[in-house]
């Protein structure tokens, strides 16, 4: 599991989260919801090693992780603007992070092709990024950090850059991606309809604090205050 157990991050004297502590069960799809600068990115960036911890312990599995190199966890993440390799073709982005893992040729052929498959990208896996759509190049995004099946997946608002109708159908594929894979996932948004139908669980947070962790039915019936219900449900 993913275990933050009272985590804070201090930038100066700005406090960007504090006394973060929540459990991630294997295998979980877990949504961070709240207002701008609220300290979303933060947790994930924490989780991925990208940001050091000003205090508090971070567990991967039964690992403590606070003082472990983000490669040497993991831990895969896609971010909003999904920069692929733009001098490399689909597949090339595809199999990179296995080849840097060292793994042999025969080996990421066949990854490559099943998570093209899954992400019905199998037809232009010789294209360059920049002859793909928007929504296209996000498969491929998500596609090259599942490759080598992280522990961890983590994706900071990855559908923000979509239209709507694109947004919709990745939304769902995702969902299923994730029924398949079954890869513990922690996902940042603004979409409350992302966080309604992705989210086993949803952490909403105000001030770099968590305010209310719960199923997105629970959160939705009884919010515990305004901030919440404004995020995620009826107005108490
Ligand atoms: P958004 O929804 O706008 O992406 P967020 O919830 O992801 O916001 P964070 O990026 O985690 O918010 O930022 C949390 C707080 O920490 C903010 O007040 C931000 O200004 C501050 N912060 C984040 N990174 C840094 C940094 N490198 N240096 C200084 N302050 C930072
Ligand atoms: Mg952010």
């Amino acid at each position: 599991q993913v275990s933050l157990q009272g985590i804070t991050r201090h930038f100066g004297n700005v406090t960007a989260i504090k006394d973060i502590t929540f459990d991630i069960p294997d295998r979980q799809f877990w949504v961070l919801v709240g207002p701008s600068g609220c300290g979303k990115s933060t947790i994930l960036r924490t989780i991925a090693g990208l940001e050091s911890i000003s205090s508090g312990k971070l567990y991967l599995g039964n690992r403590l992780v606070n003082n472990v190199p983000s490669r040497q966890r993991d831990v895969a993440m896609v971010f909003q603007n999904y920069a692929l390799y733009p001098h490399m073709s689909v597949g090339e982005n595809l199999a990179f992070g296995l080849k840097m893992r060292g793994e042999d040729k025969q080996k990421i052929a066949k990854r490559v092709q099943e998570v093209a498959r899954s992400l019905d990208i199998e037809h232009l896996l010789k294209r360059k990024p920049k002859q793909l759509s928007g929504g296209q190049q996000q498969r491929v995004a998500l596609g090259r950090a599942i490759a080598r099946k992280p522990q961890v997946f983590l994706l900071d608002e990855p559908l923000s850059n979509l239209d709507a109708q694109l947004r919709d159908d990745t939304r769902v594929e995702l969902k299923q991606l994730h029924q398949r894979l079954q890869i513990t996932t922690v996902y940042v948004t603004h979409d409350q309809v992302e966080a309604m139908t992705l989210a086993d669980r949803v952490v909403v947070l105000h001030d770099g604090q968590v305010q209310q962790i719960g199923s997105p039915q629970a959160i939705y019936a009884s919010p515990i205050n305004s901030m919440v219900a404004g995020f995620l449900g009826n107005p108490p």
